[in-house]
């Protein structure tokens, strides 16, 4: 298993809901992501990254008192946001699959979100802050969407030319 990079077409195509038939395959990829996820420093993860088109992804939940590695990423599965709640604020934001990508993407700052568990039972949280903006951003890979898709024609190019150049090197 390996991180997609764009212009991997997969990232491009659009992912379809998790069954509960479909749960132990899952489960089976959590490990392989959670390792992939950590070295990369990413705070989530869709499986559409991994090359799988099935809409689940992880999210890590840091909190002051204890470090991430203690605490298993959540499991986030056919995630729905329900209410968009908090303000829309422009904050800088990368993607494990845009290499040298970080620009500053609107988004809510907090989220009424629907989903399922691992254990496939639906649950109703609500995010802020850096999770509300991950799963907004997860979210749209599982449409195919990359942040890519939303910069201006001006700014889109510039970042091709880093990207292009970044390659070569
Ligand atoms: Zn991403």
């Amino acid at each position: 298993m390996k991180i997609l990079r764009y212009p991997d077409p997969l990232l491009l195509q659009p992912s379809i809901d998790v069954t509960e038939e479909y749960m132990p395959d899952v489960l089976a990829t959590v490990p392989a992501m959670t390792r992939l996820m950590r070295e990369r420093k990413g705070a989530a993860l869709a499986a559409v990254q991994v090359g799988i088109l099935r809409r689940y992804c992880l999210l890590e939940m840091h909190t002051t008192t204890a470090p991430k590695e203690t605490i298993a990423p959540v499991l986030i599965i056919n995630p729905k946001i329900l209410l968009e709640v908090g303000r829309r604020t422009r904050e800088f934001e990368g993607c494990l699959s845009l290499p040298l990508f970080w620009e500053r993407m609107e988004r809510s700052d907090e989220i009424l979100l629907q989903y399922w568990d691992r254990d496939f039972i639906e649950r109703t949280v609500s995010l802020e802050g850096i999770q509300a903006r991950a799963i907004a951003h997860e979210i749209e890979h599982f449409s195919g969407t990359l942040q890519l898709d939303k910069l201006s024609v001006m700014a889109k190019a510039m970042y091709l030319k880093k990207l292009k150049k970044h390659i070569r090197a």
